[in-house]
């Protein structure tokens, strides 16, 4: 016990550089330097199309450390390995199946991670001592041009404390991780901004462990197949989770979430009710609305997350207002459920994970 508090104190680095970089317009003395920072061991984060990564050379056991330290990550939660180009898959894993070929071809770069049979290059540090091994190749220029240029396979969780919501934000990442990285790269906000869909290929029917931007629809398209996890559709039934990172309570704001599910109007009525009944208890209430309810809160305290017509928005939002609601000094944030469909499966299960109680109504 002792020895883990005094190697988190060594590990604590006060001088994080924190830099701006436009993705369209790249600073190469920065991507080298990051890539530098990369092959000496270090911790770089940096923005990718869904949130952003704290990253280290998946091939140095000492460099993926800091990562687990420096998030507070159960170390029985493997990370995913990040690629710059299609085929560093090859040095990796084991085999590279012709589906997971078409997946490449049509969704990367992008926020897609697929798991494979690793090959021994890889320690049971990044795969938390499981024979397979998650990758990716991002979809942004700046994440990109790090991998590239320091030439190894980085391992980059979202850079965040584990537990709360996941960075859409440099200032998100300098609230959770400052002082404990060596760089940050301000890249603006992320586009997606909910974790990659997770797809473990080792199965005879391609398996989505975590829903993410790529949809299921979307693999059943190119594939013709494509299942759920059984854990992430049914997780009252107590299934353990294919994927060790889901059985974590997660991206959790300090105030308690509450989601509601059923018609947008039953969800509407019973918020309004709930957040009387907060408020005579004492409690500061914060309701998470959409364009098309937020009228129907007036007076109250509402932050709007975005279109139900165009989930993007509300993706994108997400995390950024489970922060929000922090920085306001809520207590409790009163959720409404939207449609599943496409990215409203990932979603919900995001907001499904940050709540402490879901209503049905
Ligand atoms: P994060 O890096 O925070 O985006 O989380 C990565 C997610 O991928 C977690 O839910 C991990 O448990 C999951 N994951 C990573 N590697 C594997 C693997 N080999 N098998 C199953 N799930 C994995
Ligand atoms: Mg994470």
């Amino acid at each position: 016990m002792k020895l883990g508090i005094r190697k988190k104190v060594i590990d604590i680095n006060i001088n994080t550089k924190i830099v701006k970089v436009d993705p369209g317009n790249l600073d190469y003395n920065i991507i080298k330097e990051a890539a530098d920072i990369i092959n000496r061991g270090g911790t770089v984060v940096f923005p990718t199309e869904t949130v952003y990564g704290i990253g280290a050379d998946a091939l140095n056991d000492e460099a993926v450390d800091k990562i687990f330290t420096a998030k507070g990550r159960p170390q029985d939660n493997p990370l995913i390995v990040h690629i710059g180009d299609f085929h560093d898959l090859y040095d990796l894993v084991e085999e590279v199946p012709e589906k997971a070929k078409i997946l490449a071809e049509k969704f990367w770069p992008g926020p897609l991670t697929i798991i494979l049979n690793k090959k021994d290059i890889l320690s049971d540090k990044i795969t938390a001592g499981l024979d397979t091994v998650a990758i990716r190749l991002p979809a942004n220029n700046i994440a990109l041009a790090i991998i590239r240029e320091s030439k190894k396979p980085i391992a980059a969780p979202s850079a965040n404390t584990s537990g709360r919501p996941s960075p859409t934000e440099a200032s998100h990442v300098i609230e959770d991780l400052m002082g404990k990285v060596d760089m940050i790269i301000d890249g603006g906000k992320t586009y997606i901004g909910l974790e990659s869909t997770v797809l473990d290929m080792t199965s005879s029917v391609p398996m989505i462990l975590r829903p993410g931007g790529v949809t299921r629809e979307d693999i059943v398209e190119v594939l013709g197949e494509c299942s759920y996890d059984p854990a992430i559709i049914r997780s009252e039934e107590k299934i353990v989770p294919k994927s060790p990172g889901q059985k974590y309570r997660h991206y959790s704001p300090k105030a308690k979430v509450i989601l509601y599910k059923g018609s947008v109007e039953n969800i509407v009525k019973r918020i309004n009710i709930d957040y009387e009944k907060y408020i005579s208890l004492g409690l500061k209430p914060g309701i998470m609305s959409t364009v098309q309810t937020e009228k129907s809160y007036e007076g109250k305290t509402t932050i709007c997350l975005g279109d139900r017509t165009k989930p993007l928005t509300i993706s994108s939002n997400l995390f950024k207002e489970l922060r929000d609601f922090d920085h306001m000094g809520v207590d409790v944030i009163l959720a409404e459920a939207i449609d599943e469909k496409g990215i409203g499966k990932a979603i919900l299960n995001r907001l499904g994970k940050a709540a402490s109680e879901v209503i049905e109504v």
